[in-house]
């Protein structure tokens, strides 16, 4: 019998998310069913809708008090009763905050790393970051070649996709924004983007206008609030914005929104919203164009890895914070 250690949601945060709000546990696991898997985790993810799903219902349930947050993992199985399924094989899976898990092979998927590619890369460029930046840019903004992009939060797991799909696809120009000088000359050296705004800086429409005196046509949201007003304004006429996320609110109550949507009208606007889950039938199309990138190193994937599970509350702040760069992982 093995006892897996797992970090539980003990109270929902008021206000900022702090580490007390979580638990550590161990916990008896019990012997596997027929068509179960006994997973050891190599890691998990932290992804920003896991920060208002702490206190809230969203397109998903809240997190259950006591119970082990949610979370994708990949690890390796350590015992399987399921068929097609043998010890040592590596399972893309539902783990939560914790090290072993036991999950049901039909939601597992398997993972077969490629030389070179860690299994970490499912839950990053290969996995929901990446399907959500090549949804984002091809079906909801539908990019052309040529076009002009800005992509906010590019240093983190979705945007840096994004903002280097967008060049890999013909982009005239791609501006990033980040918070902090060093993640601005990560943008336009490590990533090659041709412009990069420090929004912690300040100035934003500025420091947007002195980087696309011509304006943009697709602006990729990962931030909201100020970013998206600095946008509409940005945008030229047909301009496209694919909504992905509005990081800068969430754990808030809501604040008021654009004060410059008359340009929708004015510039025949469009901004559309979409969440991944909706897309996943495109997972072949996004695979034939991603993977060759990836593969063959034009597209970058830094990740931060948190050691040790008691390490996930700071992980999950690092979304907030900015105290990482890339994919957020954490190595339980
Ligand atoms: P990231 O790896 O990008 O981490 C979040 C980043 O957000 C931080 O690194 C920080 O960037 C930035 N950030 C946080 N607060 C602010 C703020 N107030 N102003 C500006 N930037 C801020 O996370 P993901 O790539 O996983 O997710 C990016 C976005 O995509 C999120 O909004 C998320 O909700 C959304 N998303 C949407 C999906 C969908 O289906 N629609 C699916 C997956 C993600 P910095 O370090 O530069 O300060």
């Amino acid at each position: 019998m093995v006892t897996a250690r797992e970090l539980v949601l003990s109270r929902r945060p008021q206000g900022r998310i702090e580490p007390g709000c979580f638990t550590l546990v161990e916990r008896k696991l019990p012997a596997l069913s027929q068509g179960q898997l006994l997973v050891r985790a190599d890691c998990f993810s932290v992804d920003p809708s896991m920060i208002p799903r702490l206190s809230v219902d969203t397109y998903a349930a809240a997190f259950d008090l006591g119970a082990a947050v949610e979370a994708r993992a990949v690890g390796r199985v350590v015992q399987s009763r399921a068929d097609g399924w043998s010890e040592g094989d590596w399972a893309l899976c539902w783990g939560g905050w914790r090290d072993y898990a036991v999950v049901d092979a039909s939601e597992g998927i398997r993972i077969q790393p490629r030389s070179g590619l860690p299994p970490h890369t499912w839950l990053h460029v290969l996995g929901v970051p990446g399907l959500t930046a090549y949804i984002g840019l091809v079906d909801v903004a539908r990019m052309q070649p040529g076009d002009r992009v800005w992509v906010s939060a590019a240093a983190g797991a979705v945007g840096s996709v994004a903002a280097q799909l967008a060049k890999a696809r013909g982009a005239s120009l791609v501006i990033g924004s980040a918070g902090g000088a060093e993640k601005a000359r990560y943008l336009t050296g490590t990533l090659g983007l041709d412009a990069a705004v420090d929004y912690r800086a300040g100035h934003l429409a500025e420091q947007l206008r002195g980087a696309a005196p011509e304006g943009i046509d697709i602006y990729f949201d990962n931030v909201g609030g100020g970013h998206l007003e600095a946008a509409i304004d940005l945008l030229r006429t047909g301009g496209r914005a694919a909504i992905c996320g509005m990081i800068s609110g969430y754990g808030k109550p809501p604040g008021p929104g654009p004060g410059n949507l008359t340009q929708l009208i004015i510039k025949r606007l469009r901004l559309e919203g979409f969440l991944v889950l909706d897309h996943l039938h495109r997972r072949a199309a996004f695979e034939e164009a991603v993977l060759p990138l990836v593969e063959d190193g034009t597209l970058h994937t830094d990740v931060t890895m948190f050691d040790d599970l008691q390490s996930a509350p700071q992980a999950l702040l690092s979304l907030l914070d900015g105290a990482k760069l890339g994919k957020a992982l954490v190595r339980p």
